[in-house]
């Protein structure tokens, strides 16, 4: 489906629209922000389109400096935000409901029942079948059934490998590409250890006024029950769709979803086809002040991963008389290789995190202005670009992690015996490949980087399955297996032609966020616009699997994390998992919002 955007704009040279005051050299000043950066990318850690584009727009908001905020604005284009129109009262209707206690006080039931369900993923699970630990999910299907009674009747409810769940709401229109939804039903382990460390224990999705406690309560429970929750006041209120939406829930996200989500796209890639959907919306990013200001930050990009074995193999023998290098000694050597030549760093202007950077330098109202002036300078200006690189680097090294690929030699393995030369050993490096990269361009490198250590010790070099070094006086073989790969993903379009459905995303956020007064949550904040910025989550989510699907892939579930000083949540992954019951509120409000903006486009 070709959306058509608003956004006219495709580059990012000037005229921007910076201001701030002149530069000034203050190396503290510098070092301060670059802290806060560091927080920024921190955060991004965490987790469209219109022919006629027939809602109506709110007035334009503005920016931190008090300029017009425009979709075609060169520099971090924002759209307007989009309130249904067609389904406009019907829209203000949903929004009332939201703030009643009888709502409130079921919205909360709904994910307490929904934390109770102990569904953890275990590293070391087998397939579904062979393993009973995959069972507690049906009482997750059994839970949602009976919480959702109008999503059972009036959608299509499938089961995919047992425990993955797949419901199709067809619409009128087949015309109109579908909208798929994911999240997921299963969460990380709770570590026994640090069960007294827990405020409210773990499964108790206990509601203390304020928070739902427990392990999944953010992650994911409240974006399953968020997005059902939301379909199902829609059919309360006898809505129908013109564009069908599907809605696909894995069951083991946490351990990569082979069993859930890699399952279930088969089904829809067979019955839809490739390029299918208009877009896909999934977990991951969240809003909340940086610099100042309030940025959302919808996850546009994936990098990739690589495992890979080394492996060194030889003669063993008695160590009584041993070589002068045996096989632990020359895998040693390969890792110290590696480790003293890491990948190369740079900051790109055709990266996420790059382009992230202007939003939030065009944005950030307390951005220290030398930054933001270097930023500005870095647009035109390779040199400024080098600066930056280098003052970003110095001063918060995981900003280079996020723009290029990593390596970490995580698993190590060699040897049996204290008197035994070992004839086997190898070890795992970990690789994370930057969004622009390959796993090809890292093959080659690995391949070009080892090599000398072949050489060195004599080996047989067959780097990726290509025998390309032979030695002449063999002293074992070397080899570089990849076991598990992952390319980087597909850059969803943000800017320029194609934006559309990022814009219809954008809008809906912007519309959702200014319906509730978040300065009344007891949060400080200098302005009430959100601002919108691409960003790279670091990890990956169900979304690896649907690539194909939809080349408009966005992971943004518009949890509200606050700021670095007042978080309004908190424990993802860790203890004290908890949910602000408003943060569910405004994601539920996000999520009705969203489906009714996207019903009301058109292709054109
Ligand atoms: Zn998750």
């Amino acid at each position: 489906m070709g959306f058509i955007s608003r956004d006219k704009a495709t580059s990012l040279r000037p005229p921007y629209a910076f201001t701030g005051n002149p530069p000034r050299f203050r190396k503290y000043s510098r070092y301060i922000s670059c802290l806060l950066f560091v927080l920024i990318a921190l955060s991004i850690a965490v987790y469209f389109f219109p022919g006629h584009l027939l809602p109506r727009s709110l007035p334009s908001g503005h920016t931190a400096q008090g300029q017009d905020l425009r979709a075609d604005d060169p520099v971090c284009p924002q759209a307007d935000a989009l309130v249904p129109g067609v389904n406009h009262d019907l829209w203000l209707t949903l929004g009332d409901a939201l703030s009643t206690p009888l709502f409130q006080a079921r919205a909360v039931r709904l994910v307490s029942g929904a934390v109770q369900i102990k569904g953890e993923s275990f590293i070391d699970m087998g397939p579904v079948g062979n393993d009973s630990r995959w069972e507690v999910h049906a009482a997750m299907h059994t839970y949602l059934t009976r919480a959702f009674p109008l999503i059972n009747k009036f959608l299509t409810r499938e089961v995919v490998n047992t425990y993955g769940l797949l419901y199709t709401w067809n619409g009128s229109d087949p015309s109109l590409k579908p909208l798929l939804m994911l999240a997921h039903i299963d969460t990380v382990p709770v570590d026994d250890s640090t069960l007294g460390a827990w405020t409210h224990p773990p499964w108790s999705g206990a509601f203390d006024g304020t928070y739902i406690w427990g392990r999944g309560s953010a992650d994911d429970k409240s974006g399953t029950i968020g997005t059902m929750l939301a379909i199902e006041m829609l059919l309360e209120r006898r809505f129908f769709p013109t564009r069908t939406i599907v809605l696909a829930f894995g069951f083991d996200e946490e351990i990569g979803g082979a069993q859930g989500a890699g399952h279930i796209s088969p089904v829809l890639q067979q019955r839809y086809g490739p390029n299918s959907f208009a877009a896909i919306l999934d977990e991951g990013g969240s809003f909340g002040e940086e610099y100042g200001s309030i940025f959302a930050s919808p996850g546009v990009a994936e990098k990739g991963s690589m495992n890979v074995r080394m492996e060194i193999t030889g003669a063993g023998g008695h160590s009584s008389v041993p070589p002068a290098h045996i096989s632990i000694g020359k895998l040693a050597a390969a890792i110290v290789k590696l480790e003293d030549n890491p990948f190369e760093a740079h900051l790109l202007r055709e990266s996420v995190i790059y382009r992230r950077l202007l939003c939030l330098a065009k944005y950030g109202a307390d951005m220290d202005p030398m930054l933001r002036q270097n930023i500005k300078d870095s647009m035109t200006s390779d040199q400024s670009l080098l600066e930056l690189e280098r003052i970003l680097f110095n001063a918060a090294p995981i900003v280079k992690t996020l723009v290029s690929t990593t390596q970490s030699v995580n698993v190590i393995q060699g040897g049996f015996a204290p008197n035994a030369l070992p004839e086997q050993v190898f070890a795992i490096v970990n690789h994370r490949i930057d969004s622009l990269s390959s796993s090809a361009a890292v093959k080659a490198r690995d391949t070009s980087i080892l090599e000398e250590v072949a050489r060195r010790f004599n080996l047989n070099y067959n780097p990726f399955g290509i025998a390309n070094y032979h030695s002449a006086a063999f002293t074992g073989n070397f080899s570089l297996v990849a076991t598990t790969l992952l390319e980087p993903s597909p850059i969803s379009p943000t800017e320029g032609v194609g934006a559309g459905a990022y814009h219809v995303l954008s809008g809906s956020i912007i519309a959702a966020y200014n319906t509730y007064n978040w300065t009344n949550s007891g949060r400080s904040k200098k302005d009430n616009t959100i601002f919108v910025t691409p960003a790279l989550p670091s990890g990956n989510t169900d979304t690896r699997f649907y690539w194909n699907l939809s080349s408009n892939i966005f992971r943004y579930n518009h949890d509200n994390f606050g700021s670095p000083e007042h978080p309004l949540g908190g424990g993802v992954h860790s203890v004290n998992e908890r949910l602000h019951v408003r943060v569910f509120l405004e994601m539920v409000r996000f999520y009705f919002t969203y489906i009714l903006n996207m019903q009301e486009c058109r292709e054109a």
